[in-house]
């Protein structure tokens, strides 16, 4: 079973995966817990040098190196143990190269899905969990955490909100295999909501 999360950053992702993970581990499921960009050796490297505020990268570059990334992560960490039937639950996939570099910087839809066709070959998620929120709430939890501002979260204005419409858009455009949350609910209530989620559409 592939599992993915998704959402804008500071909507509480890495908290739900982390969450998610120790319940189904908890309940005796084999489960492998990765994130993008990175979930490999040189998907890691790759994922300094995106993120480094450092470097000034053209949306195609950005966009071509999400994907070399995401191939090798799929080639080394994520096809392995879907092959070995375990769960694999990954912070980020696709879709955020969909929202952050067609959405987002303004690459067309259709060559960011293209592109990734080719990184990613037959596999896609079973199901995507898109945590949602407005960004006016998204905005103080990111200042919040203090952490070190990326690349991407130093974006103009506007760029998360287009970001944001497009996780949406993309769930609506195939239901079966997204459940959007809102982001806004108790913590504990989204992991529950999540394991309800997974117990009755995928058996687990
Ligand atoms: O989820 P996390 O905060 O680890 O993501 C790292 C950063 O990479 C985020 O700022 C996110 O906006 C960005 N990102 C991106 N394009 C992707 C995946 C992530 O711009 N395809």
């Amino acid at each position: 079973l592939f599992v993915v999360f998704e959402g804008a950053d500071g909507t509480g992702k890495s908290t739900q995966v982390a969450a998610v993970s120790e319940a189904l581990c908890a309940a005796g499921h084999e489960v492998v817990v990765t994130r993008e960009p990175g979930g490999s050796a040189i998907a890691e490297i790759l994922r300094d040098i995106i993120l480094d505020p450092a470097h000034d990268i053209d949306p195609m570059t950005e966009t071509l190196m999400f994907a070399a990334a995401r191939a090798d992560h799929l080639h080394k960490t994520i096809r392995p143990a879907l092959g070995a039937a375990k769960i694999v639950i990954s912070d980020r996939f696709v879709g955020s190269s969909i929202a952050y570099q067609a959405a987002g910087r303004g690459i067309s839809q259709h060559t960011v899905t293209e592109i990734n066709r080719y990184a990613t070959g037959d596999v896609t998620p079973d199901v995507t969990v898109v945590l949602d929120l407005d960004e006016s709430v998204a905005a103080p939890r990111r200042q919040g955490r203090g952490a070190l501002v990326d690349r991407m979260e130093a974006a103009p204005d506007g760029f998360q909100q287009a970001v944001r419409a497009s996780f949406l858009a993309q769930a609506e455009a195939a239901p079966e295999r997204h459940l959007v949350l809102d982001a806004t609910q108790p913590a504990k209530t989204i992991t529950q909501q999540i394991l309800e989620h997974l117990r009755t559409h995928h058996g687990v």
